[in-house]
């Protein structure tokens, strides 16, 4: 039996076009004098985010690593919603490069939100020098370990302005703003809107090999290239990836075809008892109360999908057709005696 995977949209593999591109890029140097593939791909990516300029990274990790060190000093604090890839999937670098510290809030707003009230309490008053100093808002839109939720443009606006009031910067780890946008139906401008910086995933849903770009104003970017080459993601003929990259976003207008999927998952899993929420997006969180042996039950009719909490997370992808959701979803029935869901005492990650 062929797998189907909905471990992540990261499984994707490069279309014959990327290939293509790929082979034919036009390169340079991107160290010494820069790759001219890069450098259209870093302007094609800033001008949709509506910054001045991007840099592409070989990792969404790096993007947000080098966005982090950026903006927080030693001992500064930053804030972000509880569960947010910084906070616990990115191996501590907040820390450990950043010097930053942590504090998650709660989603006092819905699964992976938080209100603009939330940030103004724990952003504080400047207060006497013996107070701790928070300078920093890191936001995630789609949240993922939320299941894909995504802020509305209106909802980020307000984030980012209650943060500027209290005069902290703000990055946006947009990893998945492309699901966000077409979801909200908004420009991605609209969806970054304020943010000091910016990181998108080419290797997420769009199908890239590698790559993110992190955008924001021109010099907060020449201080970001300094700081990837540092980390040593300077890299010569990156060209070849761009391309890649440049190919990925024609998926743009393709983004609603994944989120289609994911419902249509959704509601088959439903039809059979299983407590399966209507997907914002192309995440899809389903409860169990034993993911280790829900995983190998599904591992036996082919399904690979990956634990999150006590859910399991379904990602839908442009590599899996609606055919493949239908037969998931079969394949699925004819475990399900076997498989138990609840809304009982999970919550998912938290
Ligand atoms: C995957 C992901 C990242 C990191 O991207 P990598 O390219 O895997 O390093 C960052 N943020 C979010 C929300 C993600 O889902």
């Amino acid at each position: 039996m062929r797998p189907l995977d909905f471990r992540s949209d990261t499984v994707t593999r490069p279309t014959a076009g990327m290939r293509k591109a790929m082979a034919e890029a036009e390169v340079g140097d991107d160290v010494l004098d820069r790759d001219p593939t890069m450098d259209r791909l870093e302007r094609r990516v800033a001008g949709l985010l509506g910054k001045e300029a991007g840099l592409w990274t070989p990792s969404g990790c790096m993007a947000n690593g080098i966005a982090l060190m950026l903006h927080l000093k030693r001992g500064e604090r930053f804030l972000a919603p509880a569960q947010a890839h910084v906070l616990g999937s990115e191996l501590g670098t907040a820390a450990w490069l950043a010097q930053g510290m942590p504090e998650a809030l709660p989603w006092e707003a819905g699964p992976g939100r938080i209100t603009p009230m939330q940030v103004w309490r724990a952003a504080g008053a400047p207060g006497p020098y013996y107070t701790l100093r928070t300078t920093l808002l890191c936001l995630e839109n789609t949240h993922n370990f939320a299941g894909g939720t995504c802020l509305s443009a209106a909802e980020h606006r307000e984030l980012v302005e209650q943060a500027q009031g209290r005069n902290l910067k703000v990055h946006l780890d947009g990893a998945r703003l492309w699901h966000a946008a077409a979801a909200q139906g908004a420009s991605l401008d609209a969806m970054a809107w304020g943010a000091d910086t910016v990181s998108v995933c080419l290797s997420k849903g769009l199908g890239a090999p590698m790559g993110s770009v992190l955008c924001g104003g021109r010099d907060l970017i020449e201080d970001a290239r300094r700081i990837r080459k540092m980390l040593g993601g300077g890299v010569r003929q990156g060209g070849v990836m761009a391309a890649a990259g440049l190919e990925a976003l024609d998926y743009l207008p393709r983004i609603p075809e994944d989120h289609e999927k994911a419902r249509r998952l959704a509601d088959g899993l439903r039809s059979m008892g299983f407590k399966a929420p209507v997907p914002e997006t192309n995440i899809l969180l389903v409860p169990v109360p034993d993911a280790p042996s829900a995983l190998a039950i599904l591992e036996e009719a082919r399904v690979r999908v990956l634990p999150v909490g006590s859910a399991l997370r379904f990602i839908t992808h442009r590599d899996l057709t609606l055919a493949d959701v239908d037969e998931a979803v079969e394949r699925i029935r004819g475990i399900s005696d076997r498989l138990v869901t609840t809304w009982e005492g999970v919550r998912p990650m938290i």
